[in-house]
């Protein structure tokens, strides 16, 4: 499957008519290939936008919108009318399109040209009205889409592109992933389990599980120069008094085995869980975190639903700054006024999000009968970031993204052995805790610095999911009407 984000190109579908003449499409086809041309060297975008000549019949609409379906390279199309577009003529083309549709609403021009504006020029720069006849039939067709207004050359409206872009090539990467299951989930645990068929019909996932002995059986095949190879990149990445300490070795060896298991499979993620270890001396830690920064989905406790949207994340947010890890709240600093979450995890948290150098320790892990196991410490950063949940409902999968912001950590925690993250959720702490609860968010997350909570949404519109919003603007009394009313509307649909 495709994980280079800039492997995807978006299709810019132009919409006119034959009413004005020769003349006018040619000036609209140079204008649609400008801005194509324009927004592709902004730097601004991390995929390209390919332009299409101007489409002026229903037969042109459904050809381009059949071959957008049919290339696996597009990962969506952009629609912009110029000029008037009867929107019956997309009717058909709409129907099939089973792409990501952004509707770009803008102009060619920034401004009104006082002196030189005459009815030629109003025959061309239509978009103010061409548009909204497009508007319709997407609302009209009850469509899922993206809308952007604004200049297409300002960077706002760009921004908005890009991570609208994200948001498709995460739609993209969820329909063609691979989850692989050492082992089931936590016994007895509720909100990591769910129903894989139903993840499968409307995320594409595709989960299934390995025996732990077959990891064992890799892991016997893995050479000493493998993982003095493996010690070596480890040593470049993080600080350890020395690698060359047998619990470290010992992780090395299972990311190996993990990986090639991977790869075998074509699978960007997995999960396993402490429960099942059957011939294994430690829970793979320090191998599970270093297999995160390299792009792989991970969910502890057989949580395949964080794992494959930490994958998803990953895969959306690639090239961006800020890092994404799988999360747990852990314990709480509850100091009036300044309540803070502690998030951290038994050994995986992904050294992406670390604010220093990650260092490697080892310690004995206080759950389960294994050998401690070696694993990265490090404190995350400070700054915005976003914790999202995907809980299954039954009969409806729900998304639920808070955004939090990140602190410095205030307490050093010499005796605390893993990595750990502190924040703040907004609205509050007290008004976002409420709200999660209600909501059923899981104690596992997805934690992203690069995903914010419109990128998350626009993922969610794509695969149509429910999504709950817990932000700067959320209470408790509107949520819990909204969560009301979703309910009825989804058992409707
Ligand atoms: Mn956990």
């Amino acid at each position: 499957m495709r994980n280079a984000i800039n492997s995807y190109n978006f299709w810019f579908l132009v919409g006119s008519q034959h009413l004005y003449g020769e003349e006018t499409l040619k000036q609209v086809d140079a204008h649609a290939a400008a801005m194509a041309d324009g927004l592709n060297k902004s730097g601004l975008l991390p995929c390209g936008v390919v332009f299409k000549p101007a489409l002026t019949t229903p037969d042109a609409i459904t050809r381009a919108i059949r071959e957008a379906n049919n290339d696996p390279a597009c990962a969506g199309i952009i629609t912009w009318m110029h000029t008037f577009s009867p929107s019956k003529m997309w009717i058909a083309g709409l129907s099939i399109l089973n792409k990501p549709y952004c509707h770009l609403h803008t102009q060619f021009n920034m401004n009104i040209p006082d002196k030189e504006i005459d009815m030629d020029f109003m025959n061309l720069n239509q978009s103010a009205h061409g548009d909204r006849e497009h508007g319709f039939i997407g609302a009209r067709m009850r469509l899922p889409r993206k809308i952007i207004v604004g200049y297409w050359r300002d960077e706002d409206v760009a921004g908005q592109l890009a991570s609208w872009m994200r948001s498709a090539v995460g739609a993209a990467f969820s329909r063609e992933l691979k989850v692989v299951r050492f082992g089931d989930n936590m016994r007895q645990v509720a909100v990591t389990e769910g129903d894989k068929v139903e993840a499968q019909i409307k995320l594409g996932w595709q989960v299934n599980t390995w025996p732990v002995g077959d990891l064992v059986g890799e892991m016997a095949k893995v050479t000493e120069a493998d993982v003095t190879a493996q010690l070596a990149e480890y040593g470049q990445r993080y600080d350890a008094p020395s690698l060359e300490l047998p619990e470290i070795r010992y992780q090395a060896k299972e990311e190996i085995a993990i990986r090639r298991i991977l790869e075998a499979e074509g699978a960007w993620a997995y999960s396993n869980t402490f429960e099942d270890l059957h011939g294994m001396e430690q829970l793979p830690g320090l191998a599970s975190q270093d297999l995160m920064a390299r792009g792989y989905g991970y969910g502890g406790e057989g949580d395949w639903k964080t794992s494959a949207m930490v994958a998803i994340v990953k895969a959306m947010t690639r090239g961006m700054p800020g890092g994404t890890s799988f999360m747990e709240d852990y314990t709480y600093d509850l100091t009036p006024g300044n309540e803070l979450s502690l998030g951290a995890h038994m050994l995986e948290v992904c050294p992406s999000i670390a604010a220093g150098r990650p260092r490697v320790e080892t310690h004995p892990l206080g759950i389960g009968s294994r050998n401690p196991p070696a694993r990265l410490v490090f404190e995350g950063r400070p700054g915005m970031a976003t914790a999202a949940s995907l809980v299954d409902m039954g009969g409806r999968l729900r998304l639920i993204v808070s955004r939090v912001e990140a602190v410095k950590p205030i307490y050093s925690m010499p005796n605390l052995p893993v990595a750990r993250v502190m924040w703040r959720p907004l609205p509050s702490f007290a008004e976002a805790a409420k709200c999660w609860i209600l909501a059923g968010g899981a104690h596992h997350t997805v934690f992203s610095y690069d995903a914010d909570t419109a990128m998350l949404e626009d993922w969610a519109e794509i695969m149509g999911v429910e999504f709950v919003n817990i932000g700067v603007g959320t209470t408790f009394d509107a949520l819990k009407k909204d969560l009301f009313a979703a309910d009825l509307a989804w058992k409707l649909r």
